[in-house]
């Protein structure tokens, strides 16, 4: 599929880069307020997970739970949020959320209005997110499954 005219995400990485290949990618965006913010993005334009034949969609689904196995393991989250919005940005994408009782919208989405002012969100966390980044990115080149 090509890509389309004013999609973001066709022309765009879509945040800092953590690991890609043929099929999809996975970036973090920077929001200081949940640091451990991931997105697993469909390389090619399509807007709905049923829109992937059957492999696809278990391709991209195996892949946010690598990411979601990596955030529990080395941040133990209070909770993990997973979310497939595509509302404002109609190209695949999922998003993988670690989610703190002291973050700044809990127990809200992080799409709600901040409830609280939290400093340094980045510097709670049990590991720098450099080495989450490389941990995903191990988990996502190694074996499918
Ligand atoms: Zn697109």
């Amino acid at each position: 599929m090509s890509p389309v005219t004013g999609c973001e995400l066709c022309i765009q990485e879509g945040g800092l880069p953590v690991f890609r290949d043929d099929t999809l990618r996975v970036i973090r965006a920077t929001d200081v307020d949940h640091p451990a913010f991931y997105r697993v993005i469909w390389n090619a334009h399509v807007a709905e997970w049923t829109d992937l034949p059957p492999p696809d969609r278990s391709r991209i689904m195996q892949a946010v739970a690598k990411v979601e196995t990596v955030l529990r393991e080395q941040l133990q989250p209070t909770k993990v949020n997973l979310a497939s919005l595509g509302n404002v940005v109609p190209h695949l994408h999922w998003h993988v959320i670690a989610r703190f009782e002291w973050d700044a919208r809990w127990p809200a989405p992080v799409w709600a209005p901040a409830q609280r002012a939290v400093g340094g969100a980045e510097a709670r966390l049990a590991r720098p997110l450099s080495e989450v980044d490389a941990l995903i990115a191990a988990s996502l080149s190694g074996p499918a499954g």
